[in-house]
């Protein structure tokens, strides 16, 4: 049975997230402060944490970075509605999703079994969708048949097979591909990935394994 830490302050949002959970058969541990989900933890064996972005004590994000220090622990984020900082800075530290307030429980439930599902098949990355990644000689299979990408689009399509699934920011990617060369404008990453997918497309025209987070960034799907 699956372990999700819960840490939310509001007593009436957490007592509707528990049950939703607990009635999809997890195991539910709540913590109402920062403080007490370090503690908590620390026991290990929870499967996956959700966290309100707004905590009294230290807050959802740097208790995000405490934990993920410590333990490998997918995220989802709690926000305030309509918070689009946040759900970028979310992202930038490792967040596997978020969920916006006010939400149905049932949608939280939803999310909490697809993110542990991506997080069971993430595995093997090389194998997502058929890429072969050779790191040393940055070269790129699709389906066994090289991909002609130049540099920045190499870098591109290697940091999101890196991490299938997630989602990479912008900045994120800048900093990843382009990290030598920080004069690059906004729409960079936005162009690369256009000749980019222009390129899987034409090597496997039935899959489009890139996807866009509009306003925060890309993946690339697991499977
Ligand atoms: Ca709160």
């Amino acid at each position: 049975m699956p372990r999700i830490l819960l840490v939310e302050d509001e007593t009436a949002i957490a007592d509707t997230v528990v049950y939703a959970l607990r009635a999809e058969g997890y195991d539910v541990g709540h913590c109402g402060t920062a403080g007490d989900a370090l503690r908590e933890a620390a026991g290990g064996g929870f499967d996956l944490a959700i966290l309100d972005v707004g905590l009294p004590d230290i807050g959802g994000f740097a208790l995000c970075r405490e934990l993920r220090a410590r333990h490998d622990l997918p995220v989802i984020f709690l926000t305030a509605h309509g918070a689009e900082a946040d759900r970028v800075l979310g992202f930038e530290l490792g967040a596997d999703d978020y969920v916006a307030k006010p939400f149905s429980p049932r949608e939280l439930a939803a999310r909490v079994r697809a993110l542990l599902r991506r997080v069971a098949q993430a595995a093997p990355a090389q194998a997502a969708h058929g890429f072969e990644h050779d790191a040393e000689g940055r070269r790129i299979r699709l389906r066994g048949q090289l991909l002609d990408l130049t540099r920045y689009e190499y870098g591109l399509l290697a940091a999101l097979l890196a991490r299938p699934g997630a989602v990479l920011t912008r900045a994120q990617l800048m900093d990843r591909v382009w990290g030598d060369a920080p004069d690059t404008g906004d729409r960079t990453v936005d162009t690369h990935i256009k000749t980019l997918r222009a390129k899987l497309h034409a090597a496997a025209s039935d899959i489009d394994p890139i996807r866009t987070h509009r306003g925060i960034g890309y993946s690339i799907d697991a499977g």
